[in-house]
Parts: C-alpha cells; structure tokens; sequence
C-alpha cells in the first residue's frame, strides 16, 4: 500500500467525523447552526482550539463559495512545511523517548525497518533497562531484521549499556544508532536527568553522531498528549513527534496543535503494529486524509 492510502486508511475515524459538516458546507449556505457543528467536529478530533476558531471565524466572516480550500488553507499554514521537516543524517543516534505503552520498542524496530530500506546501515540499542520486557521484544525484533544490536536487561545502567551500543556501531560501521529509552522512573525529572546523561555521554565519547531526540506520542491520548509534549520538552530538546496508533484513532487532528502550540513537528507515524506501518509524515496527505478526497472532489 503507498504511503498516502496507509495515511488516508488510518484516519477514517477523524475523517468521518468532521466529514459531516464540510459535506453540508458544499450543499447549502453557511449559517450558525453549521457552523457550530464544524466546531464541535474539529475540536473532538483534537485540531486544536486555536486552529478550531481561527476556522470558524474565517468561515463566518468571509463570503467564500470555496469553503474547503479556505480551511485546507489554514490548516497547511498551521503545519510544519514538509522542507522543515529534518531528515534523519548519516551518523546519527536516534533517541526514542515517551512514556511507557506509547509504542517506542515497536516503534525502534519499524524504524531501523524503514531507514535501512533508504540504505543507512542500522545498529539497534535497547537501553529500556527498567522493564526486561523491552529488551527481549527488541532482541526479537533484531532477529527478524537482522540488524546488529545491544542490549542487557540485567545491566541497570542503561549508560553502559549505550557506550557498549555505540562502541559495536562504530565497529561495525553503522550510519545510525537507533535507541530504545526508558519510559517510566520515578519523576519526569529523574527520567530527563538519565536522558541528559545519555546524551552527554555521546557527545563526549562519541561527537561524530549527531543527536536526534524523536518523542512518541500515542495519538489516542489527544490533548493529554500536549501535557506530556510540554512535559519533555520543558527539561530535554526534541527534535520531533512520531505519532503512534493514528490507526482507529478519532483524535487524529492532534499533529496541529502539536505544532501550533508547541513548535514541534511531526516526522513519522505509526498507523499499525506491523513492521511496515510506520511512515514519513507528510502535511498534505495527512489533511487530505482528514478532510477526505470526497468531500474535496464531489
Ligand atoms: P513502549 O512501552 O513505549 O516500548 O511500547 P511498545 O512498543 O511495547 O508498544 C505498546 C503497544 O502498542 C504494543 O502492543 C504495540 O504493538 C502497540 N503499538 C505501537 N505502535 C502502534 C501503532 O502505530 N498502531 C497500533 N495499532 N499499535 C501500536
């Protein structure tokens, strides 16, 4: 499946809740009674309040027959431009960070799956140290990619663990290390501190990778997801988002908030558990998916 109809598949549920309204707004006149049905769709499937009135207003205000385009406008402009989005550089140490059961183990292996399909020559580190789970689930996730990986469950220090990581990866030649982290300690606080120690940790042994810190956000959790974006990104740098179980979620609006009140962009999204369900985020597929084609071309 390409990338646009996995993207288009999984955002049925936000789709066909505000596809009502701008179904009517193509047949009959705007009026408040509409209106305020848009609101209530865009806001339950988590746009954002201040994308939300930005839309209602345009809408209210200005005498348009081509109400979709209007609202296609707005929501492109509340969007990372695609060219902003960085791509993931050779040499590189990837940190997957979020809290627990968000998808950062799945998600560790999807993307050594879709980087070494663009050639970089992948090294995984399981430096989940708390839950002896993770570690397993990615060793068997390494086996079925054949990728070369660290990791030890018994160690406790997920530091160590990541020097012996980084020290095989450049043994081996890798272009990226990707890293799974630790999702739950006992305060936000003490798990920034670990992460902070990763990453100074690499800057002085090893400065030639770049650092790239991806979030992931389960979509299903919509505007909590905000609380725990501001949370990280309050105390350690985020590059960007990857958005997890977009499949079946009716709160898929969640990417324009994310940027719009946060400034921080969407780089890839997870729209199933399989290894191939994960994809690059592109803004107009992802409106398109949300507005619907039919609504646009009927
Ligand atoms: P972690 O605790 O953050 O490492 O989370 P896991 O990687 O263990 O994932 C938690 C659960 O979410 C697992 O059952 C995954 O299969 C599932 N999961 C992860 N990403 C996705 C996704 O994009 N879509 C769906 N439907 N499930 C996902």
């Amino acid at each position: 499946m390409k990338i646009g109809a996995k993207i288009f598949k999984a955002l049925s549920r936000t789709r066909s809740l505000i596809s009502e309204p701008l179904k009517a707004l193509k047949r009959r006149k705007i009026d408040e009674s509409l209106l305020l049905q848009l609101e209530e769709s865009l806001i339950a499937s988590d746009v954002g309040i201040n994308i939300t009135e930005i839309i209602i207003d345009k809408l209210r205000n200005n005498k348009t027959d081509n109400a979709i385009g209007l609202i296609q406008e707005i929501l492109l402009a509340h969007l990372s431009d695609q060219n902003d989005i960085p791509a993931i550089p050779s040499k590189s140490v990837v940190f997957l960070v979020g809290v627990n059961g968000t998808g950062k183990t799945t998600t560790t292996a999807k993307l050594a799956n879709l980087l070494s399909k663009q050639n970089l020559k992948i090294f995984m580190v399981g430096a989940d140290t708390y839950r002896a789970a993770a570690a397993e689930q990615l060793e068997e996730w390494a086996q079925r990619l054949k990728m070369n990986i660290v990791s030890n469950a018994q160690s406790g220090d997920p530091g160590a663990v990541l020097f012996d990581g980084l020290k095989s990866a450049k043994k081996n030649n890798s272009d990226v290390v990707i890293v799974d982290t630790a999702g739950r300690l006992h305060t936000y606080k003490n798990l920034m501190a670990e992460l902070e120690k990763m990453v100074r940790l690499v800057n002085r042994h090893f400065p030639e990778f770049n650092i790239v810190s991806l979030l992931i956000i389960d979509a299903n959790i919509g505007q909590n997801s905000l609380i725990q974006a501001h949370e990280f990104t309050q105390l350690f740098k985020i590059d960007g988002v990857i958005l997890t179980k977009m499949d079946g979620t009716a709160k898929g609006g969640i990417a324009f908030p994310l940027f719009d009140e946060l400034n921080i962009p969407v780089m890839y999204v997870g729209v199933g558990e399989k290894l191939d369900d994960l994809i690059p985020f592109n803004a107009k597929e992802y409106i398109k998916s949300i507005i619907g084609v039919d609504v646009h071309n009927d």
